[in-house]
Order: C-alpha cells, then structure tokens, then sequence
C-alpha cells in the first residue's frame, strides 16, 4: 500500500459524492434511504446510465474542482458498469472510493477488478460483527462474505477505511471492530451517530436502535482508545461534544467541523449532487449553483438581501454556514436549554432532531471555557489526520 503521512494542519476537503441509485444487496435497519430501497418504484431507487453518472462526476471535477470522490449505490459494488466509471474518475483526477458494505466483494476477482479500475479505498461499512450483523443487515451469511472481503483486499492491496453506525445492536460491538480494523491495516475508522437523516425522518427511528448518548459513550471511548493507542485515524460523527471527556473532543465531528476532514464532502458540490435530479435516474441534470447561492435558499440567510455579493464573508464562512443549514433546517438538531450555558455551544450541533423525545434533553454537559469557542477547529486541530500521497501537495 501506499504510505501516508499525517498532520494537524487543517484545511477544507475536496471531496465529492454521487449516489447512483438507492439499490442495494442488503436491507440495514437504520439505513438512511430504507424507503428508497424498498420501493422499486420510487424514482431514485433505479441505478442512473454510466453517461449519467460520468456527466455528474465531470462536473464534480470540473466545475467544483473535486480530486475525490465517494461513489455510493445503494450498493456501488453492484451496479453494472462500475469498473469504468471508477476507471473514468481515476483518469480525469477525481481518485474513487466506493462506500460498501462489501459482500459482493467476497471474491478475490472481483475486489481485483475495481483495484485494476484505479480505486484508491473502500469504506467498508461495518456496523457489527457476526450473526448480530446478519441480523441489523438482513441477510444471513452476509458477515462471512463481508470478511472474506477484507481478506481479499489485504491479499490485493486495496486500502480501506471503515463505517461503523453507532446503535444499539453495534454497541457490544466496537472494541471488536476497532481491533478488527487493526488487524486489516484499515487507514481510518469513523463511527457515525445513527441520525434522524432523509428517510430515518419519517418515524422509522425507535427506541429499539437509538441508544442514549451516556449508553453510546463508555463503548465508544473504549473503541478510540485502542484506535488511538494503534494509530489509527479514529472520527466520531454527529456526537454532542459533551458527551465524551475533553481528551476525546479532538476525533468528533459535527457539521462544522466535517468540512476539515479530508475524508467528508465538499459541502459546495454535495450541495449540487444533493438535489434530486443527481439521485435520479431520469431526466437531466440540474443547472450549477454555488456553495453561496445554495445559501441563500435558506430562511437563514435570504433575509440578508446582500448576503449574494458581500465581501466581508469568506470561503471558510460559506462552508460554515451551510454547516448551520445542514444541522438547524435539513435535520433538526436542537440545544438543550442547559447548552445556552456551554461554552462550546458556537461550534456544536446540540441534540439529533428527535432525541429529545426518546430521553430528553437531561445528557446536556455545558463545556465550561474562559470565552466562548468559536473556532470550528479547536478540538479537532489536535488530531492527527492522514493525508494520501495523491494530496500532499495541498493537504500538508
Ligand atoms: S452545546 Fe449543548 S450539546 Fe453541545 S457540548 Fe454544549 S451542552 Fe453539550
């Protein structure tokens, strides 16, 4: 494999996303487009043309200067093609990794492949371990093959990274997952709090998978150490920055904090990619807007009538705003009344939209500071990220 190198220096990814149709081999619980999987009929559940699909990757590359990107399914491992759009990305600069869950990568062959197609990484999606994965995934035997997967890639030199999703069922789970990762020389592990995103709004959310912030924590804590000890990039998405002691806050990210993580999207291109004509397989795509310009669409900042042409608002302030649209309008996210007294309040989601009335608000832990924090990067920047050959020479 290739080396990578590591720093503390911060700067904003250039990553994109394309989702190429909600069709997938499993059937997840907590799975962010459960409906569209399902619902053959639903107009994103069919995967798109490889013209349309390159056509939104061109554009990633050359509109939003994107030199990565995540290409997800449903299940990318799966749609036909899928060679030649990752051979497509790797020779126009826009270095392809598949988010799976892997199980059709249970022949060496087939893993072989998408490393002959110019794939940089896959980040597998390992939200447990044994028949307590079949059981979250629903199909029995889909842990065996998701194993023999990552035999496969170690046998052929594919780089991974992992998912894991933070519920009740991978709880038990994650010290076993991160000495997992340890063992298959994975780059980076992120554990993602299960969020009331995209169809998980729509009441499908229970109490049988959401589990309390203080239930999530003293796992997790004990995952990130042994990550930590290994050297092993450790990120823990959507979690309240209370909930884990101060030594920990470095590895959470939350929406303002995604943008510094090399491995997370360009909030300008997924602001495109993110709109339905690019989720669909019919019809055209849909005209180009800037970070600035998708803005502007929220109630946030249209009230602002100059908010278009400022030049007191930087990049970093753009990205910073789509931040709070993302975490206050796209999926709810409240405080606590105790965070009016958190120091860390600036740079902090709060609470998941719905959590509230699962367990309350009575978690909140306002983070006592001299002054308010108000710098995105103040836990984060302590953390030691790995940049891949490909970006040093803008990332370090
Ligand atoms: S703002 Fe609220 S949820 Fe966030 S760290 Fe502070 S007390 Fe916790």
């Amino acid at each position: 494999m290739n080396p990578v190198a590591k720093t503390t220096r911060r700067v904003l990814t250039r990553r994109g996303v394309v989702w190429l149709g909600q069709t997938c081999n499993l059937r997840c619980r907590f799975c962010y487009f459960q409906t569209r999987i399902e619902a053959k009929d639903h107009p994103e559940h069919p995967f798109m043309s490889l013209e349309k699909a390159t056509s939104i990757v061109d554009t990633l590359r050359n509109h939003y200067g994107n030199s990565a990107i995540d290409i997800q399914g449903g299940e990318p491992t799966i749609y036909p093609g899928i060679e030649k759009l990752c051979a497509h990305c790797a020779e126009i600069g826009l270095l392809p990794t598949l988010i799976t869950n892997a199980v059709a990568l249970n022949k060496r062959e087939a893993c072989q492949g998408l490393k002959d197609a110019g794939v940089r990484d896959l980040l597998v999606s390992v939200h447990g371990l044994g028949k307590n994965y079949d059981d979250v995934v629903g199909v029995p035997g889909a842990h065996k093959r998701q194993m023999a997967a990552l035999d496969h890639c170690v046998a052929v030199g594919m780089p991974v990274r992992f998912n894991c999703v933070l519920t009740n069922s991978s709880l038990p789970h994650l010290s076993a997952v991160a000495e997992l990762a340890k063992s298959v020389g994975a780059r980076v592990v992120n554990f993602i709090a299960f969020n009331p995103f995209e169809d998980q709004q729509k009441g499908e959310r229970s109490r049988e998978d959401v589990a309390a912030y203080s239930e999530v924590a003293p796992p997790l804590v004990a995952a990130l150490d042994i990550l930590n000890a290994a050297g092993v990039e450790a990120n823990v998405r959507y979690f309240p920055l209370c909930q884990v002691p101060e030594a920990y806050r470095r590895n959470l990210y939350n929406f303002q904090q995604l943008p510094y993580d090399l491995h997370e999207w360009d909030y300008a291109s997924w602001s495109w990619t993110d709109m339905k004509p690019q989720r669909m397989r019919d019809g055209g795509l849909s005209p180009l807007i800037s970070l600035r310009q998708a803005n502007f669409r929220s109630p946030m900042f249209r009230a602002d009538p100059d908010y278009l042409t400022r030049g007191d608002i930087s990049g970093e302030d753009e990205y910073r705003h789509s931040a709070l649209i993302r975490a206050r309008e796209h999926c709810g996210y409240k405080y606590a009344p105790a965070c009016d007294a958190c120091g860390a309040k600036g740079i902090c989601d709060g609470f998941h939209g719905d959590y509230a009335a699962f367990f309350g608000f009575g978690e909140a832990r306002p983070i006592a500071a001299d002054s308010p924090v108000d710098d995105p990067r103040h836990y984060i920047g302590s953390q030691e990220k790995i940049v891949e050959p490909e970006d040093a020479g803008w990332a370090l």
